[in-house]
């Protein structure tokens, strides 16, 4: 079987043709959607990230700032910082990149910013709204994979689908997402994680495999069934001699499972762009509900 790839690139193109209509309904309002991004100290993967970010609200003519604290960051200023941009009117989107230095915990300062403008929807607030089916911000990389899923016409309901890591970010959202009541859901839905037994026991019966672990060639060939559709999240730097030094994977081994799988996609290339074009959704969500 030869498989059809999930490219994420021209459904993220679709979606932000379709950001701009409501980007100048704000504009006609006097609002300009504008994100700022917390970024904590010097890691090198979360300043590509933040970066590409803030490159993407800019080609759609929307704001972003990124402010830059330091390594050693008291839990005190981090609270101050998050407190003003909660009380600014001209800032919607606020977001925390994480993972954030060891001696900060991401639970003390997610629950602190103001729900309304909690675009990567990890407030409490914002995961009981999804838990019981009623979302306001889903988070970015979840709400992603409906999408692309969607744009390529695989419906999901009554489907059989693995869902392998339980992060608060990815897999427990997703999880809640795909098997609520909703238009695009009603499936089945099997959460695993690294105590789950015999992994292969559930993903060789899986519809749709949706990996979000972080480990390479965690999904072998004969790990899963014919036709199966799969989903890699994962992002993992393997250095190689390369002039970069590195290049990048999933975790799905993709060479073997594309000989199985009826839709996969690739890493990178596929949810990565859905993930930065969701952020720019909930940031123009989050401006039109400060107009309500
Ligand atoms: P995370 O918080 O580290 O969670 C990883 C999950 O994988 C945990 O639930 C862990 O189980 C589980 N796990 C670890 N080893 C396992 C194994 N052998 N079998 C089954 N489950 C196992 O990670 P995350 O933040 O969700 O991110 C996951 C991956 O997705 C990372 O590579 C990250 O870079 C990537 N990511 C990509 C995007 C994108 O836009 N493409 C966005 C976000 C994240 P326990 O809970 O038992 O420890």
């Amino acid at each position: 079987m030869s498989s059809n790839l999930l490219l994420g690139k021209p459904v993220a193109e679709k979606h932000y043709s379709l950001m701009k209509k409501r980007i100048l309904e704000l504009k006609n309002k006097g609002i300009v959607p504008k994100l700022v991004v917390i970024l904590i100290g010097n890691n090198p993967a979360s300043r590509i990230y933040v970066n590409s970010k803030a490159k993407m609200f800019k080609n759609l003519n929307c704001l972003s700032e990124i402010k830059k604290l330091d390594e050693r960051v008291s839990k005190k200023n981090l609270l101050k910082l998050i407190e003003e941009l909660n009380n600014n009117k001209n800032v919607h989107g606020i977001l925390l990149q994480l993972p954030l230095p060891k001696h900060l915990d991401s639970n003390d300062f997610l629950s602190k910013i103001n729900p309304m403008k909690d675009v990567d929807g990890f407030h409490p607030e914002n995961s009981g709204l999804l838990f019981q089916g009623n979302p306001r911000f889903i988070p970015c990389t979840p709400l992603g994979c409906v999408k692309i899923l969607e744009h390529y016409k695989i419906d999901i309901k009554s489907k059989y689908i693995v869902v392998i890591g339980r992060s608060n970010i990815v897999g427990k959202p997703i999880t809640s997402l795909l098997s609520q009541p909703f238009k695009f859901g009603n499936a089945t839905v099997t959460l695993c994680h690294s105590h789950t037994t015999n992994l292969s026991s559930y993903t060789k019966l899986a519809d749709i495999i949706i990996s979000a672990v972080g480990k390479p060639s965690l999904i072998k060939n004969d790990m899963v069934k014919n036709g199966c559709i799969i989903l890699d999240v994962g992002i993992n730097r393997i250095n190689d001699s390369s002039d970069k030094g590195y290049h990048i994977v999933g975790d799905v081994d993709f060479p073997s499972v594309v000989e199985k799988a009826s839709y996969i996609s690739p890493v990178p290339g596929g949810i990565g762009p859905m993930t930065i074009s969701m952020l720019v959704h909930n940031t123009i969500l989050a401006a039109e509900l400060s107009t309500k």
